[in-house]
């Protein structure tokens, strides 16, 4: 089954096409991977996918929800599609616990002792349980992270999407956020994940996708793409990442 289907899309920011006539598809409990240079429409296409940005052409439809860009619709649908971005994910004000609880109380209507029971088990999943009183200040940018995926996993989604999680993290903070990624897809989450991760991206993803320029130029299974990457862009594009 499809969590994620993506027929023909373009999307352009004023004259420029950055995502040309891009197909791809998702199924569930799949891992893929978006590789490619800065500016070759990665968060464009993240985004297109939970509805924050709109397209110009084909169609999208996301964990059942064709999308169409009324405001009910994209409610339904983000309700079923966690994103997680490099920074500014938790709101500063609030402690982790009430973070997390936020969403499915507000959103979801679920009562606030069973939002509190839920947050407590997905800051467990992620290894803070120690942190639900804590303010995000008081937390390292790594656990930071993973408080917010931890805060995405409350809503129960159907899809996972991560943009550049780990790039403003140190390396060991980033080996933790990327073992808490590596379990949920163990655990059978789609996901779509960008990332300059190499390491993650052989070991986890079932597909990778090379992109340049808005267009999608190499797919395949980790182990077919990374050994003979059939492309200059690509071949020289994994030669500047090792
Ligand atoms: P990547 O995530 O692969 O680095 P992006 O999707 O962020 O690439 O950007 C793709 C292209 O679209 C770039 O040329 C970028 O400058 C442009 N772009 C992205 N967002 C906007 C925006 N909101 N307004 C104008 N141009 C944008
Ligand atoms: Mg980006």
């Amino acid at each position: 089954m499809s969590v994620v289907k993506v027929h023909n899309i373009r999307k352009s920011f004023g004259s420029v096409v950055v995502l040309k006539d891009i197909s791809l598809e998702v199924q569930s409990g799949e891992v893929l991977v978006l590789l490619g240079r800065s500016g070759s429409g990665k968060s464009t296409l993240l985004r297109c996918l939970n509805g924050l940005e709109t397209i110009e052409a084909g169609s999208i439809e996301v964990a059942g929800h064709p999308m169409t860009y009324n405001g009910e619709s994209l409610r339904a649908l983000r309700k079923d599609v966690g994103i997680v971005f490099q920074q500014y994910n938790l709101f500063p004000h609030m402690t982790i616990g009430q973070n997390i609880m936020l969403a499915p109380h507000l959103v979801k209507q679920v009562p606030k002792a069973e939002a509190e029971e839920k947050a407590r088990k997905m800051l467990e999943k992620v290894g803070l349980l120690d942190k639900f009183h804590e303010y995000p200040d008081r937390l390292s940018g790594g656990q930071q992270q993973r408080a917010a995926i931890a805060r995405s996993l409350a809503m129960e989604p159907k899809l996972m999407l991560f943009d550049e999680v780990t790039s403003a993290l140190d390396p060991e903070l980033t080996e933790e956020v990327l073992a808490v990624m590596a379990a949920l897809a163990e655990s059978g989450m789609a996901m779509v994940v960008v990332t300059h991760e190499m390491g993650f991206a052989s070991k986890v993803a079932d597909r990778v996708i090379f992109m340049d320029d808005g267009t999608i130029v190499e797919e395949g299974s980790p182990d077919t793409i990374f050994a003979s990457p059939s492309t200059p862009q690509f071949r020289s594009f994994l030669a500047r990442a090792n």
